[in-house]
């Protein structure tokens, strides 16, 4: 049995006031029983939404971390200034960060580490671009992202944490992939994992990300190995991302 899992990532959005409705929103939630729910917000409001989810199930994550422990890394944050916020882990590899930031397989790799050795949560992103899927390259891309960490931390590290799968074509682009398709990469991942170490693919939740809202959620959670979701857009919206947190909790994974 695995509990499912929910991530809102709110990448460069949000202001104070914005935010602050948003955080009351999910605070008060009565939709969140049987899943794990984390939020990953900006550097600059770790500590309001640290602070405003005290007591709170919902953990709160960075976007990004650096795997330099402290130093001359102008615009970087550390884990150390994550633990002062009390985070309870960071997103690592989002294709907004591969692509965007030139972060490679190595980087995120270190980045991984440095999460698991202050063990602390590292949400592993991994995904396809469209050129790669229309080439046939999809699992030889989501394998090659995965075992860049698997093959330096070992598959224990990745266990009680979390894969997301998300095609670079479906971020924010209001495309989905169906359920069978996320499916069919899902289960490979598992099968990569396994070859590893077979208990840890059994606890990995390994959850799908690319404009998942309310209306397609629950149809992909009905795959056996979507063990929830990476929602971006979505996450912005109390009521959409609590439905989509809902829909997760009543999947018997
Ligand atoms: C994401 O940023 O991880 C994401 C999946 O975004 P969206 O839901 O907007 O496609």
């Amino acid at each position: 049995m695995r509990q499912s899992w929910v991530g809102g990532n709110w990448k460069m959005n949000g202001l104070r006031e914005s935010n602050a409705a948003l955080l009351g929103a999910l605070k008060g939630a009565e939709q969140l029983a049987g899943v794990d729910v984390a939020i990953a917000v900006p550097a600059p409001y770790w500590q309001q939404a640290s602070e405003a989810m005290i007591d709170c199930a919902i953990n709160v994550m960075a976007q990004s971390i650096s795997p330099h422990a402290s130093g001359a890394y102008t615009g970087d944050c550390s884990v150390a200034m994550m633990q002062d916020f009390k985070l309870s882990g960071a997103l690592v590899g989002h294709s907004e960060r591969r692509q965007g930031a030139g972060e490679s397989d190595a980087l995120v790799a270190a980045q991984f580490a440095a999460l698991r050795g202050a063990d602390l949560s590292a949400v592993l992103c991994v995904g396809e671009t469209l050129a790669e899927r229309e080439a046939g390259e999809t699992l030889a891309v989501v394998s090659r992202q995965l075992v860049a960490v698997l093959e330096q931390y070992g598959a224990e590290a990745l266990a009680t944490g979390v894969l997301a799968y998300e095609p670079v074509w479906a971020i924010g682009t209001g495309l989905t992939a169906t359920p069978e398709q996320a499916q069919a990469v899902h289960a490979s991942l598992r099968a990569v994992v396994a070859a590893f170490d077979i208990d840890a693919a059994n606890t990995l939740r390994i959850v799908y990300g690319g404009s998942v809202k309310a209306d397609n959620a629950a149809g992909l959670f009905s795959m056996p190995d979507i063990d929830g979701a990476l929602v971006g857009g979505a996450s912005l919206s109390a009521s959409e991302f609590l439905a989509i947190c809902q829909a997760a909790g009543q999947i018997a994974l």
